[in-house]
């Protein structure tokens, strides 16, 4: 039955049998009968009916010799949808991604048709107007309904049924006695487009190069990667602005893919000052009616630059030349959840597919990126200096060795003189703290009773603000009990470990007179919030900024020229081999936010090693020396990029159904040179929302393909029944 690796366009065929991919977690495809009369190609669009649903669905292939036998007992494909066809190379892809990362081809597949989940692609709207007398048989909703319409315009029947609530029969009803006529509602105009010259700026000498690159990248519109790398400030956003701009003067479209936090209004305001209008944004709190209207221009080609978040790369563009990865090592990249995947890999791949450019920016590249650069597999454009000579931050180590803070206090002397010093002279400053809430743990003096969740192995998290004991991985959260519930002694609950609700009050009592806001993704409930309390920073309405990793990442506060990390050593030593990556990506890119403007930014750094590696290379600003030594450390233990991963999490209600699956799973696998298979082991979370966790991690060499052992082995091995779960992540990101 599954054709789907025949992609052959082909002649429309009228009367036969296609196979169709429906957007839910299976792989295989459905034959179906076309009706007469209708003509399907691979790509198309269609609903077809599945058990007692009608969903929409994509021709994947022609089905050239159906079994005749089955011919009549297929059903029929129900409509053919008004939208352009998916094209070959995002069928491809899906089946790439598919293929690679071991997800159900419809689950990939549903990443492209995300367009309004019920409402289902832009159809023609019907809009209703006055043109008749009101009928004999006059009810309080027909009455209604003609006093809406009693202007003579044309109302959009949906709107109307919304509006004065009433049901469509009813203006059915009007139609059918002649009070009212069925026009097709006029499409809504394409937006207008962006202007690739409508305000260039002078690119200075450092840039130049950088500048031609991209053009000639973007003008060749063939498969290249190109790591655009430099200094948080250095330019880069302008310089691969001009790729953009070249791809609009070729008439192809632009992804510009953002972690979805970075999606600020701030880079939606600075796309708008450089081109003239606003990108076409997507991301996961769009309303059902814009992601609609955004789809269809996408697909129809109307929108030349979409912002988006990684799920924009799955979108049907009609011609996509181009795509920027920005801070392209980060890690919501990785999408874990339903199909596992990684955003820049496959952006990549999508690159390679259709044959056009990609463009991988970052300060901070990932290992792996920077070692496709060395060995020149990627194109290297660096910029070298900050914009307008500015230099980089000044960074000092404080030992906290030598220098803690006292008793039960997080910020050390130093550190609170120092911002102290900044306020004064009318400077922003930063304190940066990776924790979310009031403080990470919560116990009793009296017994040493801790405050632990019920169905996860997690600590319960004491979020004040919100007067809860929260779990962060299942959000199960209690009101802080006022006497211990194991030994009953009163006031003995102490609060161990900052956070940076904790932090703002003990910023309160160092700096009573500074305006500070604590930015934590906790406390923000939208996009649009988040938007609005970035724009009191930047306008400097805040004197002092306490923040998690919210505050690391795209914004741009003028002001700002102190960053004091309040435990740099946070990241470090979890037993990740990506620990110390990921410790050096978020620290540059926090201490970066300093003194992009005006002075020279200062970053201060509380630890308790200033010795490791990471510690120093920051302290020198030496960012060979960094990746040098990573890039030594990974290739001798045969992690990635040397390396290849990919991890199984089995994972039921109960301990000894986990544990034995896992083992199981291990005994059924495949013996082959080169894989080695760790595990079981408890997860490093071992339980979430009750469930055991188990994993199982295999490594292997760079060239072996992973996938295809993994697909063999499950294939023949036990499946996961009943309470069971297994996920297979190829490539994890973290561990
Ligand atoms: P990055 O993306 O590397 O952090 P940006 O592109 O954000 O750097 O540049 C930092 C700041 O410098 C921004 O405010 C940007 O508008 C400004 N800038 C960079 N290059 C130029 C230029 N050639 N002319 C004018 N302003 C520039
Ligand atoms: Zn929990």
């Amino acid at each position: 039955m599954d054709r789907a690796t025949d992609l052959f366009p082909g002649a429309p065929s009228t009367a036969g049998v296609v196979d169709v991919l429906v957007p839910v977690a299976l792989d295989h495809t459905y034959s179906y009968r076309v009706p007469r009369g209708m003509a399907l190609k691979p790509g198309d669009v269609v609903g077809v009916p599945l058990g007692a649903r009608e969903v929409l669905a994509v021709v994947w292939a022609e089905n050239a010799n159906p079994d005749p036998r089955l011919h009549n007992r297929l059903k029929e494909v129900s409509e053919k949808l008004d939208v352009p066809p998916l094209k070959p190379e995002l069928r491809s892809l899906v089946d790439w991604v598919a293929n690679y990362t071991l997800s159900p081809r419809g689950m990939v597949l549903r990443m492209c048709l995300r367009m309004g989940e019920h409402l289902g692609p832009e159809r023609v709207r019907l809009g209703v107007r006055l043109i008749g007398d009101a009928p004999k048989r006059l009810t309080p909703a027909r009455r209604r309904v003609i006093e809406a319409v009693s202007d003579g315009l044309l109302h959009g029947k949906s709107d109307l049924v919304r509006e004065i609530g009433v049901s469509g029969s009813v203006i059915d009803g009007l139609v059918d006695e002649g009070t009212l006529t069925v026009e097709a509602m006029p499409r809504t105009l394409p937006p207008p487009a962006p202007d690739p010259d409508f305000a260039r700026p002078e690119f200075f000498d450092a840039q130049l190069a950088g500048v031609a690159a991209m053009r000639t990248l973007a003008a060749n519109g063939t498969f290249q990667v190109a790591l655009l790398d430099g200094v948080t400030g250095s330019g880069k956003t302008e310089v691969y602005f001009e790729a953009v701009a070249e791809t609009i003067r070729r008439g192809r479209q632009s992804l510009i893919l953002m972690p979805e936090i970075a999606l600020t209004g701030q880079f939606l305001e600075r796309f708008s000052r450089r081109f003239g209008v606003r990108p076409l944004e997507w991301h996961s709190e769009l309303t059902p009616r814009t992601r609609q209207r955004n789809w269809a221009s996408i697909a129809a080609g109307e929108a030349p630059v979409v912002v988006g978040a990684r799920s924009a790369l799955f979108l049907p563009y009609a011609d996509l030349g181009l795509i920027v990865v920005d801070e392209e090592h980060d890690q919501a990249y990785k999408q874990d959840e339903g199909a596992h995947y990684h955003a820049r890999d496959m952006a990549v791949v999508r690159g390679h597919i259709a044959k056009f450019p990609v463009v991988l920016a970052s300060a901070t590249p990932s290992v792996e990126t920077e070692v496709n650069a060395r060995k020149g597999r990627y194109q290297r454009v660096a910029l070298p200096s900050r914009f307008g000579g500015q230099h980089m931050p000044h960074i000092e180590a404080i030992d906290l060795r030598r220098e803690p803070p006292p008793r039960g206090r997080y910020i050390s002397p130093r550190l609170a003189g120092e911002i102290r010093t900044a306020i004064e002279r009318g400077e922003q400053a930063l304190l940066f703290l990776n924790r979310r809430g009031y403080a990470p743990l919560t116990l009793c003096r009296a017994c040493g009773h801790r405050f632990a969740c019920t169905i996860c192995d997690a600590w319960l998290v004491d979020h004040r603000f919100r007067q809860r004991l929260v779990c962060h991985h299942c959000g199960f959260s209690m009101p802080r009990p006022p006497t211990c519930p194991h030994c009953a002694a009163e006031e003995s609950l102490v609060a161990v470990g900052p956070g940076v609700e904790r932090l703002q009050e003990e910023a309160a009592a160092l700096f009573p007179d500074a305006r500070s806001m604590v930015l934590s993704s906790d406390l923000i409930t939208s996009i649009e919030t988040m938007r609005a309390e970035l724009t009191e920073i930047a306008e400097g309405r805040v004197d002092l900024i306490i923040g998690t990793q919210l505050v690391a990442k795209g914004h741009n506060f003028p002001r700002l020229n102190l960053v004091g990390v309040v435990d740099a050593d946070l990241g470090l030593g979890n037993g990740d081999p990506r620990a110390a990556e990921r410790t050096w990506q978020l620290l540059n890119q926090v201490i970066g936010r300093a003194g992009r403007e005006q002075g020279r930014g200062r970053g201060y750094l509380q630890t308790h090693q200033p010795e490791h590696p990471v510690m120093k290379a920051l302290v020198a600003c030496d960012r060979e020396a960094f990746y040098t030594s990573e890039i030594e450390a990974r290739e001798r233990t045969g992690y990635p990029p040397f390396g290849r991963l990919a991890s199984l999490i089995i994972s039921a209600g109960d301990r000894p159904t986990a544990e034995g699956f896992a083992r199981r799973l291990v005994a059924s696998a495949p013996r082959e040179e080169g894989v080695l298979l760790l595990g079981p082991a408890e997860a490093p979370l071992a339980v979430i929302k009750g469930r055991y966790r188990f994993r199982l991690l295999l490594k292997s060499a760079r060239n072996f393909d992973l996938s295809d052992y993994l697909r063999h082995w499950l294939a023949h091995a036990e499946k996961p029944k009943g309470n069971l779960k297994l996920e297979v992540d190829v490539d994890p990101q973290s561990f």
